[in-house]
């Protein structure tokens, strides 16, 4: 697990940039944390870097959202345990193999239906009210070689 921390909003928006920087055609990155801890917001700063001009909100509602940037960018929320078949029908495996790249909220519960290679990123919320701690987890191997870069954009917020 790769740790680091962010003290704010706009902090955790610039992490979501810096990771979007790493990314390309074909990831899928799952957020999970509880309602609140800023998976939605890491999203918004992730979209940004890529290009895309519109306002990311959650799309809790509406599942998910296609924005169009730098890559094609599927914005994904199963917050909802009727949402898991949804999202599983979403087809986002075809979204990846088109060359779009995936942000899902609420990883930890859609895990059985998407693909088994993918990052992770938890937010938990910390002590303060504007601190936030994020473990960064690589699953499968297209993550695997971007190791040391994913370290070196954690020690950017450092714990
Ligand atoms: P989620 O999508 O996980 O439910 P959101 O990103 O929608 O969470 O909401 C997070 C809320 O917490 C926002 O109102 C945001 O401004 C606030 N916030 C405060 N500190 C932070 C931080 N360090 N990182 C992310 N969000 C933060
Ligand atoms: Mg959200």
């Amino acid at each position: 697990m790769i740790r680091a921390a962010t003290k704010s909003a706009e902090d955790t928006r610039a992490l979501g940039a810096a990771l979007a920087s790493l990314v390309r055609a074909g990831d899928l990155i799952l957020l999970s944390g509880d309602l609140g801890a800023g998976k939605t917001t890491l999203a918004q700063g992730f979209a940004r870097a890529l290009g895309v001009d519109e306002q990311v909100v959650s799309p809790t509602f509406v599942l998910a959202r296609v924005y169009r940037g730098r890559l094609r960018l599927i914005h994904a929320d199963a917050y909802r345990m009727d949402d898991l078949a949804e999202v599983g029908d979403l087809d986002l495996h075809e979204f990846l193999d088109d060359g779009g790249v995936g942000l899902v909220e609420w990883g930890d519960v859609i895990a059985p239906v998407i693909p088994a290679d993918y990052l992770e990123v938890r937010l938990d919320l910390g002590e303060a009210d504007d601190d936030r701690h994020l473990g960064i987890r690589i699953v499968g191997p297209s993550w695997a070689s971007r190791r040391p870069a994913i370290e070196a954009l954690a020690e950017r917020w450092p714990e």
